[in-house]
């Protein structure tokens, strides 16, 4: 049975830091697609050679999860767990801010001092209320360790982070039941894919354009949301691109969300900018 197509968002532009960002969650049509909060789709941007080194500053993460997929360039992440740790294009930085974290991330000094150009996708997934506090940690997802699975005659590469897909299981570990796979298409294919076997199950349509079970012409800056049942999407390249495919099983619980921290309610918010500025998540100089 066909997955049917629930919605396709258009996305808000805006910036963070050095990036112009397009934001494709939350947008108006769409507060959240449970357990997924935040997509931000940064890029490609380029740096010229001797741009000042612009950053994200330290700041802080409490009761989520950001995921960083890089399609393009290299970011650096650093922390106050003590992590360092540079990714490059088809890479992933899996940060668990539980409990809380401060962090640091942007282009790489590499980018910094000779140019180049970045792509990526922010994404926050939220954590269970049972894990909001869990001990924050901090993964690393290179290239060696994921696993590639082709469709469409091979005209679909996609790069499984985590959960399982066409016998094909991914390197992250999550704190909830999740599918998140890194795609490349090019023009001229039709043809069927299996729909993760996930409630709620997103496509996220980077650059490129291809048709959805037949009708759904879905271009870049584009967010599919799915129907909650069905095994199979159909898909036509229409040109070359690239997508993020995303799903897992939604929390149904309360969110409170306000700027870098995710809790269950406004109480706990209070607490979480209390202790942040009393240096109980940490401190990083950048
Ligand atoms: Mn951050």
């Amino acid at each position: 049975m066909i997955r049917p197509v629930r919605l396709i968002t258009n996305s808000l532009m805006t910036s963070v830091g050095p990036f112009t960002v397009a934001q494709s969650l939350p947008v108006p049509a769409l507060h959240n697609a449970d357990p997924f909060l935040l997509l931000h789709h940064a890029g490609p941007q380029k740096f010229e050679v001797g741009t000042p080194a612009h950053r994200i500053e330290p700041h802080p993460h409490r009761g989520f999860e950001p995921v960083t997929f890089v399609y393009r360039g290299s970011v650096l992440h650093r922390d106050s767990l003590g992590n360092e740790g540079q990714i490059g294009a088809g890479e992933v930085q899996w940060i668990t801010s539980g409990s809380g974290i401060v962090h640091s991330e942007g282009p790489t000094p590499e980018v910094q001092e000779s140019g180049g150009e970045i792509e990526l996708i922010q994404l926050w997934i939220n954590l269970p209320a049972a894990k909001k506090m869990t001990t924050p940690s901090y993964q690393e997802l290179h290239k060696a360790d994921i696993p590639r699975i082709t469709k469409l005659d091979g005209a679909l590469t996609l790069e499984l982070i985590a959960g399982s897909y066409s016998n094909e299981t991914g390197p992250a570990s999550t704190h909830s039941p999740l599918m998140a796979a890194m795609g490349h298409f090019t023009e001229g294919a039709i043809g069927s894919i299996e729909s993760p076997a996930h409630e709620q199950v997103l496509m996220y349509v980077l650059n490129g354009s291809i048709r959805v079970n037949g009708e759904n012409v879905v271009e870049g800056h584009r967010l599919v949301v799915f129907e909650s049942e069905g095994d199979t999407i159909n898909i036509e390249t229409l040109t070359s691109g690239s997508l993020l495919l995303l799903a897992g099983e939604p929390l149904r619980e309360p969110i409170a969300m306000h700027g870098p921290f995710v809790m269950n309610t406004d109480d706990e918010l209070r607490v979480a900018f209390r202790d942040y500025a009393g240096g109980k998540m940490g401190t990083l100089a950048e």
